[in-house]
């Protein structure tokens, strides 16, 4: 018997790290391509594993429809985020009624573009984010990591310039450092990550659709 990533429980059904719901399924996708392919799980308990989760399907609204999405995050945006919001349009209501027009710098392009500024439950998405990063913790290392974990997105870094500062500059420090580093995952246009592990910190480095970078410490003390 195992026990649950999470907590002592058994284990009775296996979750995906990342959700599932972030890799595009076959019939949502123009080409022969499969994104489905050695998806990680990990085993849980029926209280901690999130399938279907609004919170899940909040995240995958936000990656998707990031200024830093690619096209296959597009696509996902409108193939799936589109079905769910006709069919419950609770959660896109409340993402799309705070929509403003606003100034996007890419940092890539290294210019302003139109985008439309959202408002972001940054609390709610570093939940779910943090989960996933405990998740792969257990994938990688086959314990559970019980220490405080710390989530640095690119989805608030538009705020204010000191703020985005600051964040762009810990995930350009994390880049590099991660550098030399294998990623590991089957469909790296979806997602992959990086792992490093100290005596006292872990850190992970995670890409979503290429290029949302998101940052993980995991403190073990
Ligand atoms: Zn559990």
């Amino acid at each position: 018997m195992s026990t649950c990533y999470m907590c002592d429980q058994e284990a009775t059904t296996m979750e995906h790290a990342p959700p599932k719901c972030i890799f595009p399924e076959k019939k949502d996708l123009s080409s022969y391509d499969d994104y489905r392919q050695g998806l990680i799980t990990v085993p849980s308990c029926e209280e901690h594993n999130t399938t279907k989760s609004k919170d899940d399907e909040y995240l995958l609204y936000l990656l998707a429809a990031s200024a830093t999405s690619s096209v296959i995050g597009l696509n996902q945006f409108l193939t799936k985020v589109k079905r769910s919001a006709e069919r419950k349009p609770g959660l896109m209501v409340m993402v799309a009624s705070n929509a403003k027009p606003a100034q996007i710098f890419d940092f890539d392009k290294n210019l302003w573009e139109e985008g439309l500024g959202i408002y972001v439950d940054a609390p709610r998405i570093d939940t779910t984010l943090s989960k996933c990063a405990r998740a792969l913790y257990f994938h990688e290392t086959q314990r559970k990591f019980s220490g405080a974990v710390k989530v640095i997105t690119p989805f608030t870094q538009y705020i204010d310039s000191q703020f985005n500062a600051t964040v762009s500059s810990a995930l350009a420090q994390a880049e590099d450092f991660f550098a030399i580093h294998p990623s590991f995952g089957n469909n790296p246009d979806v997602f992959c990550y990086k792992f490093t592990e100290g005596e006292n910190t872990a850190m992970m480095l995670l890409y979503f659709y290429t290029s949302t970078k998101i940052l993980v410490q995991l403190d073990k003390r």
